[in-house]
């Protein structure tokens, strides 16, 4: 009985990766913990291998994957404060659960790095040792937006049935995620900014998941077949995704043609740019996310302040990373 529980304890540790300097070196290192929501989303996987890569020779990053459950990931801070860590890497699973994450590190001063999944600002003040990396979700709206109102402009067959409006559809992450709630609201907002007239047809969420959005799309196609007129996704893989489904419908081959807009600049969307599928994207980057988010929790580890830091720390907790939009023009600029 003891023994299996020993050898279970031993697991739960050794789940989490540890990464050590490239010489093997890690004496005089900080421990840095590190969770995300789940490793099974290509965008965080990007941010992840942007963290650890950083950490390399620095600290010695133990990471786990929450596997998308909000109880498991506490139980991970629990392991991380137990665990002595000198700093913690939070990607929530539920960004309202922030507020326990930081009272656990408060009690055990343990300064504590959210990024991607913004907490509430009320929890945010809970405690000056916390810390937000991410980018401005209303941003990347606004310039997904952008690039579609150049291609309705520029592209008078756009509008199917002549009548001045974009009929659209619009597939969200996941609900109650910045990302997810001002992508919707600020992409259409640009483009009704711009003069043009939508009707939305349909809205949905596929959880920030390709399959899950081939499905929706499958089901959108059969619902309104050619009225649609543009897809709107908050991410990459959705985006994917819908030209998966619409592929199936004979679409991008023989002159039928839809606009579908992503976000993140993942490897496959830029794919899927040069092969003239993808109308546009926007670079969520992950590469300076990962970055500023490794080098604020290894400042912390270390008692130093993060804005001795390169990056510049606004309302003495919030790093924002920009986003910028890629289209045919300049995806070649990121790959
Ligand atoms: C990304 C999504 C990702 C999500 C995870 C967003 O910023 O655009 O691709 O699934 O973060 O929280
Ligand atoms: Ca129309």
């Amino acid at each position: 009985m003891k023994k299996a529980l020993v050898i279970g304890l031993i697991l739960i540790i050794a789940a989490g990766t540890v990464f050590a300097g490239p010489s093997g070196q890690t004496s005089g290192q900080p421990p840095i913990g590190v969770a995300i929501y789940k490793f099974d989303d290509t965008f965080m996987s990007y941010t992840r291998n942007a963290i650890e890569t950083n950490a390399q020779g620095k600290a010695v990053i133990s990471t786990v994957d929450s596997q998308n459950s909000q109880p498991t990931q506490n139980e991970q801070v629990d392991q991380f404060i137990a665990r002595k860590m000198k700093s913690i890497a939070i990607n929530p699973v539920d960004r309202t659960a922030a507020g326990t994450i930081i009272d656990k590190a408060k009690a055990a001063n343990v300064p504590v790095v959210f990024f991607n999944r913004e907490p509430f600002a009320e929890d945010m003040a809970k405690w000056d040792k916390v810390y937000y990396v991410g980018a401005k979700a209303e941003e990347s709206g606004t310039m997904q937006g952008e690039i579609a109102v150049d291609y309705w402009k520029a592209n008078a067959s756009a509008d199917k049935n002549r009548d001045g409006v974009i009929q659209y559809i619009m597939l969200k992450g996941e609900p109650g995620h910045q990302d997810a709630e001002l992508r919707t609201e600020f992409s259409i907002k640009a483009v009704t900014g711009a003069g043009i007239r939508v009707e939305l047809l349909a809205e949905d969420t596929a959880m920030w998941d390709r399959p899950r959005a081939v499905e929706k799309m499958d089901a959108f196609i059969a619902r309104f077949g050619d009225r649609i007129e543009m897809v709107f996704c908050n991410n990459d893989d959705m985006a994917l995704g819908v030209i998966e489904s619409l592929r199936k419908a004979g679409y991008f081959s023989g002159g039928k043609y839809m606009p579908v807009l992503g976000v993140d600049a993942t490897a496959p969307a830029l794919q899927a740019l040069s092969e003239g599928t993808l109308l546009g994207t926007v670079l969520n980057d992950a590469q300076n996310q990962g970055k500023a988010t490794f080098d604020l929790a290894y400042a912390l580890a270390s008692g130093a302040n993060p804005s001795s830091t390169s990056w510049k720390v606004t309302d003495s907790k919030y790093v924002w990373v920009p986003y910028q939009k890629v289209t045919k023009d300049n995806y070649k600029n990121f790959q």
